[in-house]
């Protein structure tokens, strides 16, 4: 290839090939669609279908689908192809607008929590206008929204959009009364780091846990783990550099600005970014990276692991959500001007987004957990499972000021602790530029960075939650202002509620060390909580509060909400359920058979050497037996514990007692079979190791 670019965007049909390839007013119509200011109609949707169907053609294919993003959280298509008999039974090549448009995929199959029976089991997938359609493996992809026959939500696209939509208006409102009338529309803008790990495929293949679960259930740590911190943005070894530049090439195919890479903390961990871009379609374009890693790893004969924790004593994955919202003409709402502390605009945005995620806590928790995300959030080296926000120094230091006028803090001097929890436990002045690496949420100079996610997570409902709770905030104070008149009155008022909202939610701000065992009981005593599992945070769904938000911001309906409660609560327990069997699978199949072996070998030589038996031998008989007991006696209580949780009444019990009773009954077993992989002699043990699969590349 002649310029390492040349081909960017060359598999999107995108803003370019819309405006050179269509007829102008139909461009024009369907750019309208996209501002929301227009409906696509039969004849426009026909001419757009022509021209992607001659497009995709020279680009080879022969088929398109509707790209859906079913409630189970990863991606689904099915192929249709382009081709059907025309005249005389000869084949031509058709897609009109109404195919473009709206699919109806035989999808009863996909969970719907209810929100389908199976008499009426059709689901309607319609184009995302908004997200360009894109060629992968000679198919064209359209990105839709996948809705029920009675027009529920089935997926996450849809209330993201709706989401998308609420807080653009309510940022656009609050804008406007500020004095800025020319913006129209707004939009979060979305970044999304990307962790994962990578090792040979030889060793994937080998182990059945990562293959059905993603992640190591047992195994010892290496002798070396990421003490050294050698690997962190060291240089990137050779087959991992060629693997990553074929990854760029495919995204920079479709168009994603895939900016840096580099090796991440532990050992074969990596992390990808790109350029941050519209909400729906940094989504959509985070959901194709991961399939991208996935495939290409395949080709060089790798395996790229997402699981938020494939090997326990090293650092688990995370997905870093870089938040932001930006007017329709480049205005980014959390840029502070040249002097912040008179940008009166930044200062509402900035506390209604301390409201926001201070009177939604555990919605936003849940929002970025999974059942692989539990093994993360809360130990040692992710941000704990209790929300706060780490501002920095310098835009602490102004709410301070501000804060110091508020009616509780006259006559108070200076050091008032009731401030103090802006300044946190060991809190030690920072400037602007610092970041707390421990805040699950941290303001970052011009975005709030969402570091809670998890790898293999999708990104929308995090979005949709951020999204929304925002939406709420800013409209609350855009109530307020609204019907005043001059700027200094819309001035003076916005200083006095971002005072006041100071005053109600500063206990949300923390810059001390989020990973310290102090923080626990400290937000414990500023009433914080701190929800430990996935599945006891979506509970939250069944506030009444949340329902509200949802509800009046329009972004789900109350049926919607305890679908997605259902389907959350079915995915944990079938995630679960896939964990245990696996385990106990694995026990029986390559643990005891290799313990069995090797106590047969040693009591062999015991016998053979007779009273000269050497002590190794004699012990290693005992150590080795001991050890089948306590592996085979763990086992068997585990199948039993299993056999009967799976029993209980509902779901979420079900998922609860997974988790409360089942999984420490894992962790025990696994212990046991780390002791063994400790001594274990390859010749019988045959399993990968950490240290075969994390230091091998
Ligand atoms: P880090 O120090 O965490 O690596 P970077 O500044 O490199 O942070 O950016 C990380 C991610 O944030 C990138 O994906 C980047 O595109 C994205 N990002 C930068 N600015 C914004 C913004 N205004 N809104 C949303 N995302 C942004
Ligand atoms: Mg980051």
């Amino acid at each position: 290839m002649e310029h390492p670019f040349e081909e960017f965007g060359s598999m999107v049909f995108g803003e370019t090939q819309m405006e050179e390839r269509l007829p102008r007013p139909v461009y024009e119509a369907w750019k309208k669609t996209v501002a929301s200011e227009g409906v696509l109609d039969r004849a426009t949707a026909d001419a757009i279908a022509h021209a992607m169907k001659r497009w995709a053609m020279e680009k080879g294919c022969t088929h398109f689908t509707h790209w859906f993003q079913p409630l189970t959280g990863g991606t689904a298509e099915k192929h249709d192809a382009f081709v059907e008999p025309g005249k005389d039974n000869l084949p031509i090549a058709r897609f009109s607008g109404k195919m473009l448009i709206k699919g109806e995929p035989d999808a009863s199959s996909f969970p719907s929590g209810g929100l389908r029976a199976t008499f009426e089991a059709r689901g309607y997938t319609y184009w995302d206008v908004s997200s360009p359609v894109f060629i992968r493996d000679k198919v064209l992809c359209i990105p839709t929204v996948f809705v029920s026959y009675t027009g529920e939500a089935l997926d996450r696209k849809e209330p993201l959009l709706k989401s998308v939509k609420a807080v653009s208006d309510a940022a656009t409102r609050l804008v406007n009364i500020f004095g800025d009338k020319e913006v129209k529309f707004c939009k979060p803008s979305i970044g999304l780091e990307q962790e994962y790990f990578l090792i040979d495929r030889e060793y994937f293949e080998k182990r059945l846990d990562l293959k059905l679960t993603g992640r190591t259930l047992f195994g010892i740590a290496a002798p070396k783990r990421q003490e050294l911190s050698d690997h962190y943005f060291g240089a990137i070894p050779d087959r991992v550099a060629a693997f990553m530049k074929d990854v760029n090439q495919e995204l920079w195919k479709l168009g994603i600005y895939a900016k840096t890479e580099h090796n991440e903390v532990a050992p074969s961990q990596f992390e990808l970014a790109p350029v941050f871009s519209e909400c729906n379609i940094a989504i959509d374009q985070n959901l194709l990276t991961m399939d991208i890693l996935r495939r290409t790893a395949k080709k060089h004969g790798l395996a790229c692991l997402l699981h938020e924790k494939p090997f326990d004593g090293i650092n688990g994955s995370g997905k870093h959500n870089n938040y932001s919202i930006v007017t329709d003409n480049g205005q980014n709402l959390y840029s502070p001007g040249d002097k912040p502390a008179e940008n009166i605009r930044f200062l509402t945005f900035i506390c209604a987004f301390i409201k926001a995620v201070d009177t939604y806590p555990v919605l936003l928790r849940m929002s970025a957990s999974s059942a692989g995300n539990d093994f993360r959030l809360g130990a040692n080296e992710a941000p704990p499972a209790i929300i706060s926000i780490y501002l920095g120094s310098y835009i602490e230091d102004i709410l301070y000021s501000i804060y110091q006028e508020h009616p509780s803090q006259k006559g108070k001097n200076e050091a008032s602790p009731d401030f103090n929890p802006v300044n946190g436990l060991a809190y030690v002045p920072h400037d602007n530029t610092d970041r707390n690496r421990t805040s699950p949420v941290a303001f970052t100079g011009n975005k709030f960075e969402f570091r809670m996610l998890g790898s293999s997570m999708s990104a929308s409902l995090p979005n949709i939650v951020l999204n929304t709770i925002n939406a709420q905030a800013i409209n609350e104070i855009a109530d307020q202002l609204e019907g005043l008149k001059y700027v200094q009155d819309i001035r003076d008022k916005a200083l006095g509620i971002c005072r006041q909202i100071i005053h109600d939610h500063k206990r949300i701000l923390f810059s001390g060390d989020g990973y310290s065992a102090e923080w626990i009981k400290e937000a414990a005593r500023r009433g914080l909580p701190n929800v430990r599992s996935y599945i006891e945070s979506t509970r939250v769904l069944d506030d009444p509060n949340v329902v509200d938000l949802f509800t009046k911001t329009g972004v789900f309906t109350e049926k919607e909400i305890a679908a997605n409660r259902n389907i959350m609560e079915e995915q944990y327990v079938q995630i679960e359920g896939i964990e245990v069997r696996t385990l106990m699978e694995m026990t029986r199949k390559d643990v005891l058979p290799a313990m069995s072996e090797e106590i047969k070998a040693y009591a062999e030589g015991l016998n053979a050497c007779g009273k000269a038996a050497p002590k190794y031998l004699t012990t290693r008989v005992e150590t080795i037996g001991g050890l089948i007991d306590d592996v085979y006696g763990k086992l068997k209580a585990l199948e039993a514990k299993y056999d009967e949780v799976s029993k209980k009444g509902s779901t979420y019990d079900i998922g609860y007692a997974l988790y409360y009773e089942v999984n420490p009954m894992m962790i025990d077993l696994r212990k046991s079979i780390d002791t063994y992989e400790k001594i274990a002699s390859p010749r019988y043990y045959k399993l990968p190791l950490y240290q075969d699969m994390l230091f091998s590349l």
